[in-house]
Parts: C-alpha cells; structure tokens; sequence
C-alpha cells in the first residue's frame, strides 16, 4: 500500500501531471492495483430532481437562471417518481442514485423534507443514496444523515484562484465550509471539479491540492471534461484532450489512493479507447443514465457493452461503507431550525457574469 499524504504541493502535483505518459499511467496504475480491483467500476445512477431555475452564476452551467440556453426546467420530483427511477437504475447495474437539484443552497420546509423522505425511499431499497443540492448547514447534513445518506456531492470544481473566475456568487470557503458541515456526519463526501474551462495546469494541481489535503481526503472525487453548452458565457471553450483527461484522473489517482476517481460530464466526447485509457490509469466510478443533469451522457446500454468488452465488473453497494440506518421522520432528534448557510462575501458584488447576462438578454 501507498500512504495517504494529506501535504502534497502545487508544484509536486504538476510535476506528477507532466510526466511522460508512459511513466505516468505505469505509476497511476501500480497506485491503483494496490488500492482498489482494477476490475470493478462503481456506477452511479444521476437523477435530477429540480431542474434549472438556479440563481447562481456558475459560468459552465445551463440551469443558471440568468443564462438562456434552452433547457426545460421543472419543480421538485415526488418521491413515487423518484422511487420508481432508482428500481430501473438497480435494475441497470447501477449501486448508487445520486440526486440533483439546482439550489443555491438548501432550505429548510416541505421542499427538503421531501429529499429527505426520498433519501429514506433510496436506502430502503438497499442503493447508496447521494444528494447534490448546493450549499448546507450542520443542523441540515445531520438530518441528511439521519435519513440515511451515504454520500454529499459539492465539488470545488477549480483551485481557489480560478474559482472567482467562474463563479461569482459563492467563494470557495463556502464550499470548504459545506464540506465541513458534511464531515461532522457520518456520510462520505464526493468533490472533485471540471477542467477544460480555460484554467492554467496550475490551477488543476491548486484543485487537487485543495482536495487531497482535506483530511480525510473525499471518498469521490469526480472528474468532469466541460461539456460548453451554448448559451453559457463558457460556451466557446474547445473540447478538453483525452490526454488532459489522462493525465488529471492519473495524478488525481497517485495523490488520492484511496479515494473513487469518477469520470463524470464529457464521457460522450471520449473514444472507448479514451476510457479504457481513464480506467487503467485509476479511474474507477462513473455516473450511468442518457442525462448527467442536463448535458449528454452515453446510453446505460453502451456503457454495460464497454464494460463487457474490457472486463470489467460493477460493484455491489456498501462495499466501501457500512449502509447507514434510516431514521423515520417521526422519530427524528433533529427540528427545522429555518436556517439558510451563512455566506463568506456578504459585501460582494456581482460582476463576473454581468457581460453573459448582457447577451442573454439582446
Ligand atoms: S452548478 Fe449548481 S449552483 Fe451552479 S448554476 Fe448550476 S445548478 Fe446552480
């Protein structure tokens, strides 16, 4: 076994990530071989369960409210629909349903009692459940807990310099300080982050850095190709390289031994080549389903084709993690407290993505 090291350096990583290819998927995959069967991939099942409609600005996304780009929106699923897409997801192979909804934050009221009465649907029926619903409190992740989630998505998405470039209207502390909330839960953390937005290699190793030092390092860290969704004020970003992709999910795997390296959004612009690639050098999760959100996403059926052309096996739910109890709603220890996360920059203007909403509006 590698140790884990929670002090790795900018320039350590970029190092790492400059390595001749051979030399880095040989060591990628060693780490991984040691790690983790390099034969199992987890799949998780993306279900977005409040579509579009968002008031944040994140410059890649087509849900921002502010930017036009054609997506049907749609309020919060109930929970029968929601019960009925995680049986066909388990059907499919997949072991986790992860959960989406595109909010600022979560609100405490009958919208999040609801998630919270699917989360318990979910792990009832024996999948890992995930939610992604933006930022959280601590009162709000141990309620999430206690209904029996397994995992909390928040990703960084770019280093601390980078991220004010994407995304004005929440600073990177907020998303270190949801993180933090979720680690004083007993549920695992999923964060990772998108290259090919017109960040420097500086900045993937400044994201990694930021996420390998976090101790524990998150269970799952995904790896996202922009997907540049016209309309968006990243719309013109040229396609991110299978060799980026290589080399990030390499050195995000030598950094973080233990962690699920996930390749997420961008999976449809990459050969199976490509993701044969992704896999040997560590990559070992994936999101299923036609949609991740609102982006393409390769057919579940395509994907069970790769995976028995080169091998590979699914992996059960709760291998890595015991499946966590589902405390009834009415037997919950924790109340509403009707708050909302404080934010980092209260003073904060918003600038950033005032030209995109220019040209949205002409
Ligand atoms: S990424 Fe999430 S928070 Fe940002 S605009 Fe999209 S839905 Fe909103």
């Amino acid at each position: 076994m590698t140790v884990t090291r929670h002090n790795w350096t900018k320039e350590e990583i970029q190092n790492i990530y400059n390595k001749p290819v051979m030399e880095l998927l040989y060591e990628a995959a060693t780490v991984h071989r040691l790690h983790h069967n390099p034969n199992t991939v987890q799949v998780s099942t993306l279900l977005s369960i409040k579509t579009g409609g968002c008031p944040e600005d994140c410059g890649y996304c087509p849900q921002a409210a502010r930017y036009h780009t054609n997506i049907e929106g749609n309020d919060l699923m109930s929970v029968t629909q929601v019960k009925a897409q995680t049986l066909r997801a388990k059907a499919s192979g997949s072991s986790r349903v992860c959960m989406g909804a595109a909010w600022r934050n979560v609100k405490d009221g009958p919208e999040f009692d609801q998630v919270l009465e699917m989360v318990r649907t979910i792990n009832k029926l024996g999948m890992e459940v995930c939610c992604t619903l933006g930022m959280l409190t601590e009162n709000q992740a141990k309620r999430l807990a206690e209904a029996g989630l397994y995992a909390y998505n928040h990703n960084l998405d770019s280093s601390e310099e980078y991220y004010k470039e994407v995304i004005s209207t929440r600073g990177f502390e907020d998303r270190l300080k949801t993180i933090d909330n979720v680690r004083k839960t007993n549920v695992t953390v999923c964060s990772g982050g998108i290259i090919g937005m017109g960040e420097t290699e500086e900045d993937r190793a400044g994201m990694l850095v930021a996420l390998s030092t976090l101790n524990p390092q998150p269970e799952s860290v995904p790896i996202n190709a922009l997907v540049a969704v016209e309309g968006t004020p990243l719309e013109n970003q040229k396609p991110v390289s299978i060799w980026d992709m290589v080399r990030m999910v390499a050195t995000t795997r030598i950094v973080m031994p233990e962690t699920q390296v996930r390749l997420s959004a961008g999976r449809t612009q990459m050969s199976q080549e490509g993701q044969a690639l992704c896999f040997f050098a560590g990559a070992n999760s994936i999101f299923a389903g036609d949609k991740l959100l609102t982006t393409p996403n390769p057919d579940v059926n395509e994907d069970m084709e790769l995976f028995k052309l080169l091998g590979l096996n699914t992996q059960r739910p709760f291998i890595k993690k015991r499946q966590p109890q589902t405390v009834e709603a009415k037997d919950s220890k924790y109340e509403s407290l009707g708050e909302k996360p404080k934010w980092s920059r209260p003073e904060h203007t918003i600038q950033r993505n005032e030209s995109a909403k220019e040209k949205a509006k002409s």
